[in-house]
This record gives C-alpha cells, structure tokens and sequence, in this order.
C-alpha cells in the first residue's frame, strides 16, 4: 500500500493506495512498472529526468543513430568499385543529425510515458529519496511528496563517472557528447572500454581526427584476446590513432587546444577529450542510509534471487545498480524475472553465463559464451577455430578490411562454449549464434548446419581446421 501526502504543506494532496514504487524509469524500471501495473497492481514510477533513462536518452538508441550516421562515408567511398560514378558523401551538418536525434528520442519518451499510461502505471516528475525501506519523499516542481509503499523496487541506473585527474573537468563525457553545439576538428578518447570504443569509431566516422588511448595495450579488457587484437587493429586501418599502454595523468588548456598529458611521452593535443572511464551506479543519493541496504565501496547493491536488496525485506533492486552485465536486455530481463517471482508466483531466474553482447564499434564486434582464455581458466581443454578473411562487400571495393570469427570448443564434449567474431554486422550475427551456444550445441551441430551463401556469417558453420 502506498499513500502520497503533500510534505510542504499540511493539506494532503492526494491518498491512494499503491503496491509498487519504482525509483527510475529507465530500462529497467519502466518494464517492472509496466508489467506490474498490467497484474493489476497498482504502481506509482518516479523518474528525475527522461523516461527512458540511460538507454533511451543517453545510450544505446541515440548512440546507434551516431553509428548509423558515421559509416556513411566509408559506403559512399566503396560505391564508385560498384559503379557508382562522382559518388561523393558532400558535407556533415551536425546540428541536422543532433536535431533529428533529439526528435527520434522524445518520440521515444512520448511512447513510453503512453506505454506506462496505458498499462495503469502512474508516473511522477521528480527525484525519489527513500527515508524507510516503505516510504520515500519525492521532489518534484510542485515541492516535496511523501511516499508510503508495501514495496520499492530501486532501478536508478548509472552515470559516467570522471576519473580523479588533474584537469578532468575540462573533459566531456559521454552524456554531453548526444548535446555537442559542434563537432571538434580532434578528438582524444579516453579509455578502452565499450564506450570509448563505440565513441572513437563514431568521431573518426564523422570526420573528426580521432586518437584513442587506454593504459592496457589492448582494448576492451575481459574479451577474448583475438578479438581484442584484431579489433586494435582493424579500428587503426579506418583512421583511428592509437595509443596503448597509456596512463592519463591530467588534462590542461593550452591556448585553444588541450593537451592530455601521460604518465610517459609527449602530451596529445585535441579540441575535445572525451572521459570514457566507465560509470557509478546511482545509490549515492537513494537515501540508503535511511534504511538498512548498504551499497559497496562502488556504489552496487546485492541482492537475492528475488532481487530482494541484503538486509531488507521490502527495497528491492535491478539494472545497473547491481553488479551483473550492464546492458538494457539484462535490466528488462530482471525487470521481468522480478515481477513475475513478487506478484506472478514463478520461479523464473536469468542464465548471467550466456548473455551475448555486441560492441558497436567500427568495425563492430560480438561475442556469446567464454573467451578462450575464460575456458581455459575453468579447467576446459579447447580446440580453437579462427577464419581470418575479407568479406566479398569490402574486397570488391579494395578495402583490406579482416573480418575474424572464433569458435572455442570443448574438446571432451565437442561443445561450442564461446563464439566471436569482428566485422560488419557482427550484432546481427551474434543473436542467432547466442540461441544455438546457450542450447549447448557442438561443433558438429554447427558443421552440419547450411550455410546461407554468400554471407559473412556462413563461416560460422564451415571452419574445418582447429589450431
Ligand atoms: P537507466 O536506464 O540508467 O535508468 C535509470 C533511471 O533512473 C534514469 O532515467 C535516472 O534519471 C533515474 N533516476 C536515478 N536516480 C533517481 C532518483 N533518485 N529518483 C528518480 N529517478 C532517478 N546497453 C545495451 O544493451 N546496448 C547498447 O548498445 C548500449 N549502449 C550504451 C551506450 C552508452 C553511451 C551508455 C552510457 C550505455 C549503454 N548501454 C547499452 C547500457 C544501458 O544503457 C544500461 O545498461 C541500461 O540503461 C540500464 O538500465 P537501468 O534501468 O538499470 O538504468
Ligand atoms: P568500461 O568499464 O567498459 O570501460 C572503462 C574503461 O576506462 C576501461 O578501459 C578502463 O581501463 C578505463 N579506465 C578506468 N579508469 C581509468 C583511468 N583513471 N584512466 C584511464 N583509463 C581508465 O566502461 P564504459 O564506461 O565504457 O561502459 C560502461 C558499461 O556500459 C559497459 O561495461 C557496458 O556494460 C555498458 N555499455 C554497453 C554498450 C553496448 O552494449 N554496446 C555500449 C556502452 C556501454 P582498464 O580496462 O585498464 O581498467
């Protein structure tokens, strides 16, 4: 149950009864108010900025229209070997791609403030602190109102987080880089994970001279290091410097320009920097101290199977602010497997060892199951199979662009435990192979499947040489 009463004033503004809290509505949070409220319960979501939260506003889908928009050139560059005479990819107007973007993206608020309307969920404007593990205050333009709950469920996502350097401000991170006034003529890009990669590849499509620099020497730590090699590799061949091995030790104006500065070597000039050192879970400003939840020195909070936080019996929480993979369908997964444990009586639980993923790069990369080097470390002994080639799209067109693909088989069981692979279209290929992986099939269910011809993606089903 939950009642809403009016904190500024005496006057009780409104009294209802609600089953669920929800505090965010981003991925996560709007699935579990929308499929708890089409249950019959009765849900009141609180969001502080745009429904849709990270994903929607800041993430994968606005980041996916910049990726869309910055490989245009490198098709148009490829269309004159198809035939196409004076082909020529004319000029980027930024402020029409950042115009269209924003409008794709409140289309996108609109439908899910509809979503959420239609399903009997109430949404409020404003930022919810709990002060019980039942109730909350939310502020809102109109002042302050308390919020009594039988449950709350916590979905407030994560924000990027500016590493402790000198002159970090001075830095962007990847929240502003949906809002630039302008493109830069450089750009420097801070860090080796999903996002500095996706950024790099993003900038460098849309004319930007682009360097990238992280301190391991390769990018994208955790995943399988082939991949991660020929990534390095391929990104290099469609204009992005690198510069591995570098640890940032501040940024500082010089003039017009910055200059990243690094614990060895000369510093790198740019007209912007952008900070992609990963992101802090929101707990910080919850109110967890008004309960008993306590957050980890990074800011994740641990639950049960039920998503039920430690030490509480009613605050329960999904997404980013727990420590499993940080990706939208996981969010929603746990938005589904939470409701449907709480109020549908199933014991529905998530597969975390199978969860594909696809790194929007250029070229992009994806992956489902172990990595090499994750089977070997779990006691397998693998048989490895890599096809290194130029897909017929590229070559045609005089791009030495590699495409890789991996399998990493269990020897004993001939199980296929990891596939990956680096080249166009990657994502899309990876969704299918995740089915096949996650439903344990072996290497020889993949050798007597048909290929589909001409594809990329045939090469999953004829390697025939282990090494
Ligand atoms: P969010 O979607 O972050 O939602 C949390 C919401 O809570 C926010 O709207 C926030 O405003 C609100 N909130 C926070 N505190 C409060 C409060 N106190 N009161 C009220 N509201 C509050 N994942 C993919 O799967 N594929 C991708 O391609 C992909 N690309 C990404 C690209 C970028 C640049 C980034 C940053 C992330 C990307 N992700 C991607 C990750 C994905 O966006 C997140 O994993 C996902 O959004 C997490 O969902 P969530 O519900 O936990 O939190
Ligand atoms: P990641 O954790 O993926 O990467 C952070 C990077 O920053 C690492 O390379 C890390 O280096 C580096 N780093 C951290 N601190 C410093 C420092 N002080 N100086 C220099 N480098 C530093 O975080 P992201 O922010 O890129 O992405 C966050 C999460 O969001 C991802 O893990 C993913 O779950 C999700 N996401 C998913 C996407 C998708 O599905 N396509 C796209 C974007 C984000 P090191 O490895 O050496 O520690």
């Amino acid at each position: 149950m939950v009642r809403i009463n009016c904190v500024n004033s005496d006057t009780i503004i409104a009294m209802k009864e609600y089953d669920l809290l929800v505090i965010g509505g981003g991925s996560g949070g709007v699935r579990a108010a929308r499929l708890a409220a089409t249950m019959g319960k009765k849900v009141l979501l609180a969001e502080k900025a745009a429904l849709g939260g990270t994903c929607v506003n800041v993430g994968c889908v606005p980041k996916k229209l910049f990726v869309f928009a910055s490989s245009y050139p490198e098709e148009v560059e490829s269309a004159a070997a198809y035939g196409w005479t004076n082909a020529s990819i004319g000029e980027l107007d930024w402020n029409t791609l950042r115009e269209n973007k924003n409008r794709e993206i409140t289309r996108l608020n609109n439908a899910y403030s509809d979503l959420l309307s239609k399903s009997g969920a109430e949404v409020i404007q404003g930022e919810a602190r709990l002060t019980g593990e039942q109730t909350a205050t939310i502020q809102t333009a109109d002042g302050a109102i308390e919020v009594h709950a039988d449950k709350i469920l916590l979905a407030s996502g994560a924000a990027p987080t500016r590493p402790n350097l000198s002159g970090a401000e001075l830095g962007v991170l990847s929240d502003d880089m949906f809002f630039l006034p302008a493109l830069p003529k450089r750009a420097a890009v801070i860090g080796g994970g999903y996002i500095a990669l996706e950024f790099a590849g993003i900038l460098s499509g849309l004319g930007v001279e682009t360097t990238i620099c992280y301190r391991a020497d390769l990018p994208l730590r955790g995943f399988d290091d082939d991949l991660r090699a020929h990534l390095a590799n391929e990104i290099a061949k469609r204009g992005v410097a690198i510069h591995a091995g570098v640890a940032p030790t501040g940024l500082r104006q010089n003039d017009d320009e910055l200059l990243v500065d690094f614990a060895e070597g000369e510093p790198l000039a740019a007209d912007l920097v952008l900070l992609a050192t990963g992101r802090t879970p929101q707990t910080a400003t919850l109110g967890l101290e008004n309960t008993k939840a306590v957050a980890d020195k990074r800011g994740f909070l641990m639950v049960d199977e039920n998503y039920c936080v430690a030490n509480c019996q009613h605050l329960y929480a999904i997404g980013d602010i727990i420590e499993t993979l940080a990706l939208t369908p996981v969010a929603t997964a746990e938005a589904g497997v939470f409701v449907s444990r709480i109020y549908g009586g199933e014991a529905k639980t998530i597969d975390y060892t199978h969860i594909p993923t696809a790194v929007f790069s250029r070229p992009p990369l994806a992956t489902a199951g172990m990595s090499e080097a994750a089977a070997t470390k779990q006691g397998f002994r693998t048989k490895i199979y890599k096809s290194e080639f130029r897909a017929m799209r590229r070559g045609f067109a005089g791009k030495d662009w590699q495409m890789l693909m991996k399998l990493v088989v269990d020897e004993a069981s001939g199980r296929v435990l990891g596939a990956h692979l680096v080249g166009d279209d990657a994502g899309e290929i990876i969704q299918g192979i995740a089915i096949a992986v996650r439903m344990g099939a072996t290497k020889a269910d993949f050798d007597s499947t048909i290929g589909v011809h001409p594809t990329s993606a045939e090469e999953f089903v004829t390697m025939r040489d282990s090494n």
